[in-house]
């Protein structure tokens, strides 16, 4: 499979340059030249086959130019380690569980696939290759485990001091090995900024081979297109389904909307944000508008400019109209998320996280009569215990969670300031 930039559909590359580089120098995202098409027998099967079945089909067309079929099923094998149940919340309405991963997060799967996949392309290489990604949140976990001991790649993981919660934290810092943590007195603006920069410093490049993790590497949304097959395969009532997605940079979305373009024969999507509306305002008013983010309870979609809506457009041909008839848009308050999260609580004793709680208002507002939802559930509750606790109180946590608070932290601690960071880069290396 080849890949051109949305900004430059001249721009064409490789698997393994889309997948290395992560971004195009004209700052565009990778797309695929052509979206493979499945035939409809596969979706009716999906049913009666596995996960990693479904996995497979899916990803053959896009690696069998660069790959041999034992090597993606072994890239299979290695990336998709872990369920996605679908599960019944109440008559209509079911959560497609993405948190089943080491990390608890859905990133696990973009973020093992990706390793996976790199690891692959690097073996070739004769230099070390050295990932460089900044995290907010769950994406630097996810890396950080998908990565762990990979023979010749290193990884290091930039996090904002203070804003990513301690557990989170835990995550990045106690895995030693290949994977080393900086803690930036900053924003994760500031971490974003220098890892950007660092791909720009010749001196680096010099030292080793240095790639991206970040959300818009085009091989972790292929992996996401796996779990909405499999969501079909698992729902009783197949013929009219909506999907909610609770969406920050729109990866997760636009892997769905990928699926459907497969052929997964579903009805229509729902972009559920939290108070960072932009682009269910898009799909009202066909404007698009990036701002400043606000902070919510939901944080990992506290996104003011999401990085995936480029590839959102270009696969509507930029029809505003031909999107509204896919998409529907649908916000909520953090006020209405707890109360959501409390409510669906007390009715049915399911736990929602409160990125997934938004998804799930979202199906419960907008559902037709004779439409069944599914909504994903991007992460663990126990992942944000501290609203939690103010609105269920003590929930259970995980055991991959509660073992993390006696694992030794180790970081680095630096101002924002690049000319550090890439001292301490360069000594390490
Ligand atoms: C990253 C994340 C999201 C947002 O996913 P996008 O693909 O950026 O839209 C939602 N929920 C959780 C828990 C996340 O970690």
């Amino acid at each position: 499979m080849r890949f051109f930039s949305t900004n430059n559909s001249n721009n064409i590359v490789d698997l393994r340059e889309a997948v290395l580089h992560s971004m195009p120098a004209d700052k565009g995202l990778y797309m695929p030249c052509e979206i493979p098409t499945l035939k409809s027998s596969f979706f009716k099967s999906a049913a009666n086959i596995s996960l990693s079945e479904i996995a497979y089909e899916m990803a053959y067309p896009f690696l069998s130019k660069d790959f041999s079929k034992a090597d993606i099923h072994e890239i299979i094998e290695r990336s998709v380690t872990f369920p996605a149940p679908l599960v019944q919340v109440e008559k209509g309405i079911h959560s497609l569980e993405l948190w089943h991963g080491p990390t608890l997060a859905f990133k696990d799967f973009g973020a093992r696939f990706m390793a996976a996949l790199m690891s692959r392309l690097v073996e070739q290489e004769d230099r070390e290759l050295h990932i460089l990604v900044a995290t907010s949140g769950d994406t630097g976990g996810a890396v950080a485990s998908g990565f762990l001991g990979v023979p010749n790649v290193k990884v290091t993981i930039l996090f904002p001091q203070g804003k990513v919660s301690p557990l989170q934290e835990k995550q990045l810092t106690s895995l030693g090995q290949n994977i080393h943590a900086i803690e930036i007195d900053g924003t994760f603006d500031d971490c974003q900024a220098i890892v950007k920069r660092a791909f720009l410093d010749d001196e680096l490049k010099a030292h080793s081979m240095m790639a991206s993790a970040n959300s818009i590497n085009i091989s972790r949304l292929i992996p996401q297109t796996f779990y909405y097959v499999h969501a079909y395969g698992q729902i009783e009532e197949k013929e009219h389904v909506q999907i909610a997605v609770p969406s920050g940079n729109f990866g997760n979305l636009t892997a769905g909307l990928l699926a459907k373009k497969m052929g997964l024969p579903i009805s229509g999507f729902i972009a559920a944000t939290n108070a960072n509306t932009i682009v269910p305002q898009y799909i009202q008013t066909g404007k698009f508008n990036p701002r400043p983010s606000v902070q919510t309870i939901s944080n990992a979609m506290d996104v003011g400019n999401p990085s995936n809506f480029p590839r959102m457009l270009l696969l509507y041909g930029g029809d505003h109209q031909a999107m509204c008839k896919d998409i529907q848009g649908f916000t909520l308050s953090d006020s209405l998320t707890k109360k959501c999260i409390q409510d669906v609580f007390e009715q049915s004793g399911y736990i929602l996280d409160p990125h997934g709680a938004i998804a799930y208002r979202a199906l419960k507002e907008l559902l037709k009569k004779g439409e069944s939802g599914i909504f994903l559930e991007t992460a663990h509750p126990a992942k944000f215990l501290p609203v939690m606790k103010e609105v269920l109180g003590e929930i259970p946590v995980p055991k991959a969670l509660s073992s993390l608070a006696n694992k030794k932290a180790e970081k680095a601690c630096f101002p924002a300031d690049y000319e550090q960071v890439k001292e301490h880069l360069l000594n390490k290396a």
